[in-house]
């Protein structure tokens, strides 16, 4: 979590008058049947405060509302999924040492404590003239105040039959739902002696976390030995970019003493079944999943937002879009203040508490804060059993004390939100 320390002020200019008196006289809407709090009742609703996507930053904004209402602002959340997964559980979840109830947040709850509307729908665009969040299946959604916290997709662009026939692990709601699936299908096919092929695209952390997970979960659920063939394709780069070479060593370690393949050539093409080689191969798959690094979501490019060249929002060091002040950004979609951070949820954590405070500081005319991210990030890369390796900057540990201590820090963190 951001502490005071990674925060320093900005000066930040009040609300324009049209926007702090755009909503009024909207009447307070009870978000389904759970009893709002009596601050957030008592006062009209003067602002409209909207939050695209349930991401890491959007679950601290809710909970710090819930604690301390804002008098005079309607808050509504927008998701695609009531369901968030937290990313530090995702490959503990695939893995099987957590049940679903355990390393997701339900949104709707979170919301209601928040005395927030929750509209379980995909945004598709903004009409930024207008101050209206465009979504799929239900009418425009006005705001005074948005903020965008709705994470990242594979890239998938230069890379042909990937949209149909390779398993983005991105968003991870469309992972689980593919994840059951895929499991049986193993399984079936084990029991009839054949051998699964399975491929990971990506040689990052996720898709490394992925592959030890997949292995350690289908393993234990296939009754034939050898009846699984895990390749992780990291392309031609190293493997774990940004990490040091002693966590880097005990990857591979890792990824061999779970008898998966490691092939240093580039995916360039999926077709059905099969996964295509930058050297020609061809390699089956009866499922491909793609790791690869975090695109940005398309219809952003429509908005007329800033962007960064790879489409992600530019905002500058208060989490505010550089062109719009009336936005901001967090999170994996966000570019923050032109610096490189990983797309990691680690910083979209970090990110929670400044943004929670810079919204309401925005509403209140008060100056903003800004967000100062860590130099170096402490990362726990969990290795398929409960065992996990420790990467912080050239220095890496590993074992089950790790894997303990992992556990731990992310029980704590998820509880904040039930
Ligand atoms: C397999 C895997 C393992 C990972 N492991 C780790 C890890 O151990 N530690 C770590 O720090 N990071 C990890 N990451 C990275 C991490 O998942 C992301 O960096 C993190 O989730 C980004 O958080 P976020 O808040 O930006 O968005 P997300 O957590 O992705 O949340 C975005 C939310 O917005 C919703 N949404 C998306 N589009 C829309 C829309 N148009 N309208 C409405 N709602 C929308 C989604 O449904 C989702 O709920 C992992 C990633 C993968 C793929």
């Amino acid at each position: 979590m951001a502490r005071l320390g990674h925060a320093s002020l900005v000066r930040s200019p009040p609300l324009a008058p049209s926007l702090q008196t755009a909503a009024a006289g909207v009447p307070r809407q009870r978000p389904g049947r759970d009893p709002l709090p009596r601050e957030a009742t008592a006062a009209p609703v003067l602002r409209d405060l909207v939050l695209v996507g349930g991401g890491h930053a959007h679950v601290e904004v809710l909970r710090r509302f819930g604690l301390r209402p804002q008098a005079g602002t309607r808050l509504t959340l927008i998701a695609a999924d009531p369901l968030a997964t937290y990313s530090g559980m995702l490959p503990g979840l695939l893995a099987g040492h957590y049940r679903p109830e355990e390393a997701q947040i339900d949104l709707r709850r979170l919301a209601a404590f928040a005395g927030a509307r929750f509209h379980r729908a995909s945004a598709t665009g903004l009409d930024l003239g207008r101050r209206l969040v465009l979504c799929d299946g239900r009418p425009p959604v006005p705001f005074d105040l948005l903020s965008l916290d709705i994470g990242s997709i594979p890239d998938t662009a230069s890379l042909p039959g990937a949209d149909r026939f390779a398993l983005p692990a991105r968003p991870a709601a469309r992972l689980l739902e593919a994840w059951r699936g895929l499991r049986e299908a193993v399984a079936a096919r084990g029991r009839e002696g054949l051998q699964s092929d399975l491929v990971v695209v990506g040689g990052g952390a996720a898709g490394i976390e992925l592959a030890l997970a997949l292995r350690h979960r289908l393993a234990a659920e296939c009754a034939q030995p050898g009846a699984l063939s895990l390749t992780v394709l990291v392309g031609t780069g190293e493997l774990l970019p940004g990490h040091g070479a002693a966590a880097r060593r005990r990857a591979l370690a890792a990824l061999d003493a779970a008898a998966i393949r490691l092939l240093r050539q580039r995916a360039v093409r999926f077709s059905e079944g099969w996964v295509h080689t930058e050297a020609g191969e061809a390699l089956p798959a009866l499922a491909a999943i793609l790791a690869t690094h975090a695109a940005a979501p398309p219809w952003l490019r429509e908005t007329g937002l800033a962007l960064d060249g790879n489409g992600f929002v530019r905002t500058d060091s208060t989490l505010r879009s550089v062109s719009h002040p009336e936005v901001f950004a967090t999170g994996d979609v966000a570019a923050v203040a032109d610096r490189a951070l990983p797309k990691s949820g680690v910083f979209a954590v970090r990110q929670g508490p400044v943004l929670a405070r810079n919204l309401r500081r925005s509403l209140e005319g008060r100056p903003l804060l800004r967000y100062r991210p860590q130099r170096r990030a402490l990362a726990l890369l969990s290795t398929g059993p409960r065992h996990a390796i420790a990467s912080y900057g050239r220095l890496a540990f590993s074992g089950a004390w790790v894997w303990r201590l992992k556990d731990r820090i992310d029980r704590r963190w998820i509880a904040m939100y039930r």
